[in-house]
């Protein structure tokens, strides 16, 4: 193979795959990106053998070198934000913007956990026993695998690569193959930094191979993934059968509520952002608009305004807000879901045309739906897509109950000026991440991250919570 490919990162060196894939633009189908190595199962093999003998290298390292590769990491990304931003725009979709701001949240992962390392607190307690200590402390959970999804290419790598490392693990990571540009440049990075050669791996390659050696490996001890519903279930079959560590991070079908006495502009804002951002393409999408009937019309209609204002387009071009759908697939998917909803009775007030732009690529304009309901298979199943419907409800009672009737529990909004009902509502919206007067999409990354019921299996992610998943505790009883 020449050596214009990318080639997998394994045991400390770059190394060619039995095969490669080119990587296409597609907000522009002329936009060669690179072309990129497959790694096969017997690669994949080879990457876990070397994070294992990298692990009880890099367990022994020293609490300042981890801090030191941690945040040089962080400044990195942190430096080349627009680089590489625009690198995940282009192979992604996202805009500019969004993809510069995911490299940039990327790297303050990594700062994020660079200061994790000096917090490593453990306990001490009286034995029952006297005359015997007892200390609790935390150690590396051993050999990580990580798997991601391709709609935040570098993101989602950060907030596993950053804690894994942080809690002395050693990784092997195989990024979603629609991506695997930003996925190589972060491993190009960490490639530079002061690691034992097998600590950091990457195996570029599809799900149904490479990841399918990772999620049934003995040698993995500990099994992080981010992607699909159906995916998911299969890394927790295949993991469980190993008794292996897994946390998973998978759809959701998110609402944002919006009662009578909402600040209007800002419920529009929170749901137009919400929605359409990212091309509607993250699983914190407000893909439900929950409305009471008291400010549906005008909310509807200043929704429907808002939108004429968004300019879809090349993401690399300033000025455009909405970038490409990822790929021809997921093009037929979201056409799909539109004929579902007109097919089940949805009223499509505004946008769901296919849209030509100067370069060839996969563009949609956002689409409202009004007059849905919440058993439409529009509102339970996560598109994934630049969708929004809106269900029209009485009151804040049956808000939340339409918000609650949902197989997942990722996020949940709400944009009211009533305390008794934010409050009412941050108790009991059964979903991990409760947003008031906020867009559903849009996360911090110093706490904790997740969902309940079909969005999430496993410890949480991010923040201190992390900890959970990536190491082990350990507890010393000790007789002077
Ligand atoms: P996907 O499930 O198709 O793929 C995710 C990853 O799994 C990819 O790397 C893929 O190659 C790999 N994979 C596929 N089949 C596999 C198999 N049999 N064994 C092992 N690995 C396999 O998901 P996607 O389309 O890349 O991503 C979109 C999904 O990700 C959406 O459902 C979205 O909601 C979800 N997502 C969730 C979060 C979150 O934090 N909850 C964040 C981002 C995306």
């Amino acid at each position: 193979m020449s050596n214009s490919v990318f080639r997998n990162y394994i045991a400390g060196e770059w190394v060619e795959g039995p095969s490669a894939i080119a990587n296409i633009s597609p907000s522009d189908l002329s936009d060669v990106i690179g072309h990129y190595a497959q790694a096969d199962a017997a690669q994949a093999k080879a990457a876990i053998a070397a994070a294992v003998n990298g692990q009880l290298e890099w367990q022994k390292s020293g609490l300042e070198q981890r801090y030191a590769v941690l945040m040089a990491i962080g400044d990195e990304l942190i430096a080349r934000k627009d680089e590489l931003g625009r690198l995940l725009a282009r192979e992604e979709g996202k805009t500019l913007a969004e993809g510069a701001g995911e490299v940039y949240r990327s790297g303050q992962f990594f700062h994020y956990y660079a200061a994790e390392v000096l917090r490593q607190m453990g306990e001490t307690a009286d034995s029952v026993r006297p005359g015997v200590d007892i200390e609790t402390r935390r150690e590396p959970v051993g050999v990580v695998g990580i798997i991601t999804p391709w709609n935040f290419p570098t993101a989602t790598g950060a907030w596993k690569i950053a804690p894994a490392l942080a809690f002395g693990n050693a990784v092997v990571w195989k990024p979603a193959n629609q991506v695997p540009a930003s996925a190589w440049a972060l491993t190009e990075i960490i490639s530079r930094q002061q690691l034992p050669a097998g600590t950091f791996n990457l195996v570029m390659g599809p799900g149904a191979e490479v990841g399918d050696v990772l999620i049934h490996s003995r040698d993995i001890n500990a099994l992080t993934f981010t992607g699909s519903l159906e995916t998911g279930r299969k890394v927790a079959v295949a993991t469980a059968g190993n008794l292996v560590k897994c946390q998973l991070e998978m759809g959701s079908k998110n609402a944002l509520v919006v009662l009578d006495d909402a600040d209007l502009d800002n419920a529009v804002e929170c749901a137009v952002g919400g929605a359409y951002g990212g091309t509607g393409q993250k699983c914190t999408a407000s893909s439900r608009l929950i409305v009471t009937e008291g400010i549906h019309d005008r909310f509807v209609a200043a929704v429907i305004e808002r939108m004429k204002k968004l300019v879809v387009g090349n993401p690399l071009k300033e000025g455009v807000h909405i970038g490409a759908v990822a790929d021809a697939r997921q093009m037929e998917s979201n056409l799909k879901y539109l004929e579902l909803a007109k097919a089940e009775g949805g009223n499509l007030v505004y946008g769901g045309e296919v849209i030509t732009a100067e370069t060839e690529g996969y563009y949609m304009q956002p689409a409202l739906f009004i007059d849905t309901t919440n058993d439409m298979t529009i509102n339970r199943e996560e598109a994934f897509a630049p969708i929004a419907c809106v269900i029209k409800v009485k009151d804040y009672a049956e808000a939340l109950a339409t918000l609650n009737d949902t197989n997942f529990g990722l996020t949940g909004g709400i944009c009211t000026e009533s305390l008794k009902y934010a409050t009412d509502f941050k108790r009991n919206a059964k979903t991990g991440c409760v947003m008031v007067n906020l867009p559903t999409a849009g996360t911090d990354y110093h706490v904790p991250f997740g969902g309940r019921k079909d969005s999430s299996f496993g410890p949480r992610e991010q923040g201190t919570y992390a900890k959970e998943f990536y190491t082990v505790v350990k507890t010393t009883y000790i007789r002077a």
